[in-house]
């Protein structure tokens, strides 16, 4: 098995783990809906992109009735 050859520094390791950070969503106001959304992507509340219905939904399912 490999084993390390030097101790790691705290100071690299903390310098190594300087880009891990994870960086938040930009989302976007859907056009048809209003719903926040992923840009370039199928609105998942409504179904539309780009002013269109690309997605059909359900008709009208309460998934709160369904649970219980
Ligand atoms: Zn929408």
């Amino acid at each position: 098995m490999a084993v390390p050859q030097n101790r790691v520094t705290r100071s690299r390791r903390n310098m190594r783990r300087s880009h891990d950070a994870l960086v938040a969503g930009n989302p976007n106001e859907c056009s048809n809906c209003g719903e926040l959304k992923r840009p370039h992507h199928v609105c998942p509340s409504c179904g539309h992109y780009a002013d269109r219905e690309v997605v059909a939904r359900a008709n009208e399912v309460d998934l709160d009735d369904d649970a219980a």
